[in-house]
């Protein structure tokens, strides 16, 4: 099967005419808009340079905000409600409804890695960079990292780690880039890459190939693609861009927009080159995410703490108690923050230790859930179905993201009158509903597997989505 062949929104022609002729206007008019437009994309990627320019480096030249500061009235505070509560959780939201379309359209980062192809180094790109883990270390690291310089409070550390991530892009594109439109950085490394890509096969958004080659995708260094991708044999979403490079209405090769019902991807993953890194990826990124959240509100990680300080000084470990560089760490003593030591090897230890312990449970439900599948009739080899059947949690792994890593979205609405409690109702029915989501797609990819009797697996692998929900009920009913 082809990607966008089964579950294609315009197959439904017959059952639905009016709502299909609408979407198929829209896919047309979109198509039609961003082809004739395409030149201009660079416009878009200089305005959304200078204003990322302005909102990382802005407030390094301003006074603290007060107190009781807003967004309107400090521009510290706005860039920090704009970076953390709208951009954040809004681009990961978009991904459902639109793709990559943040990647393609408008993030300066890729944009600025892709434009220095021209005077680089053209190397080829090292097998490192290839694996599929270096995204997920790459998100690992700029999340510790986050935490740990206090990306959330400080704009030195926003400016440290949005400005060194924008560094590092136009490194990687100058040494690496293969030509004038290749963007290594976007398919290999950059931390939000991996994140947005594999969500956007939940999305509503596809780009399909108009004539598809037989074959699995494959790595395409030659060619228009810019994240490298062998246009006629694509068959998942997830390193799209959005370019619309590809695109060309009025021929026959390339690819075309298209809609389809969200899951549909996932539903018939085995179809779309599905990858156990991603898998790993919902695992440890949902950990890691979680145990940085808890660390700021379990009391318990104070006792941890408190225990590790006097084992340092009962072993004389007296540095451990002085205060690091401040580019690893928070170090401002004029807002009365100081982390030592002690506190950068208590929170990386502590959200390394809970993204392990995570995993394990989500390990282990999973790979009960695969061997019953199995004994049940469950077609393939243990490694494939846990594979497929692992995509089952991207639903509550993306809205346990967006509630700890966008926690800030919701803050937003305390702005707007809002009650704690209500928020916490808020918070609470997107997370029921993806986990309602995750248990569709786990009886869904049951069913593709010719499981027999669904219910033991997934009854099995419900525990593990549920597992999530208990995990994230600190972060969605206390705060
Ligand atoms: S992959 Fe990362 S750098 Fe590239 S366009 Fe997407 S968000 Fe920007
Ligand atoms: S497949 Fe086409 S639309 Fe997608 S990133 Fe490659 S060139 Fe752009």
């Amino acid at each position: 099967m082809t990607e966008g062949t089964a579950s294609d929104i315009t197959v439904s022609a017959q059952e639905k005419p009016t709502f299909t002729r609408w979407l198929n206007i829209l896919r047309a008019g979109t198509e039609a808009f961003f082809v004739r437009h395409r030149d201009r994309l660079a416009w878009v990627h200089l305005i959304m340079f200078v204003a990322f320019v302005a909102m990382i480096a802005g407030p390094l030249f301003l006074l603290d905000p007060p107190e009781d500061a807003t967004p309107l009235t400090h521009f510290t505070t706005l860039t920090n409600f704009l970076i953390w509560g709208l951009w954040f959780p809004l681009v990961f939201l978009s991904v459902i409804f639109t793709g990559r379309s943040w990647c393609g359209v408008l993030c300066p980062m890729g944009a600025a890695s892709e434009m220095v192809n021209d005077y680089g180094l053209k190397r080829p790109i090292p097998n490192w960079m290839k694996w599929e883990g270096t995204p997920i270390v790459s998100f690992l690291f700029i999340t510790v990292l986050g935490q740990t310089v206090g990306v959330r409070d400080h704009p030195e550390a926003i400016a440290e780690v949005f400005g060194g991530t924008m560094l590092a892009a136009i490194l990687i594109g100058y040494v690496y880039g293969q030509g004038r439109t290749k963007r290594p950085w976007c398919r290999h490394m950059c931390p939000i890459g991996l994140l947005l890509g594999v969500f956007s096969r939940l999305g509503a958004v596809q780009f399909a190939v108009k004539q598809p080659k037989p074959g699995d995708d494959r790595y395409q260094a030659r060619g228009p693609c810019p994240t490298l991708i062998d246009i006629p044999r694509k068959k998942e979403s997830r390193h799209c861009i959005q370019c619309f490079r590809c695109v060309n209405p009025k021929s026959e090769g390339g690819l075309k927009l298209r809609f389809r019902r969200p899951g549909a991807e996932v539903e018939n993953i085995r179809d779309h080159s599905p990858h156990g890194a991603e898998v790993w990826f919902f695992f440890l990124g949902t950990g890691a995410a979680l145990g940085g959240f808890l660390w700021l509100i379990l009391p318990e990680y104070m006792q941890i703490r408190q225990w590790f300080a006097n084992w340092t000084l009962g072993n004389e470990w007296y540095w451990i108690g002085n205060p690091g560089p401040s580019w690893l760490m928070s170090v401002h003593p004029e807002r009365r923050e100081i982390f030592r030591w002690i506190d950068f090897f208590m929170i990386v230890g502590f959200m390394l230790g809970f993204m392990v312990a995570f995993a394990a449970v989500l390990t282990t439900t999973l790979s009960l859930s695969t061997w019953l599948a199995g004994r049940l009739g469950g077609d393939h080899n243990f490694k494939q179905r846990f594979i497929e059947l692992g995509y089952q949690y991207a639903p509550v792994a993306m809205m346990s993201l967006i509630i700890g890593l966008g926690s800030e979205l919701f803050e937003g609405l305390r702005l707007l009158g809002l009650e704690s409690q209500l928020i916490g109702v808020a918070k609470g029915f997107l997370f029921f509903c993806a986990l309602l989501w995750s248990l569709r797609l786990g009886r869904k990819i049951l069913i593709r597997q010719g499981t027999r009797n669904i219910w033991p697996p997934f009854l099995v692998g419900a525990i593990g989505s549920l597992f999530v929900g208990a995990a994230w009920w600190l972060a969605i009913f206390v705060t």
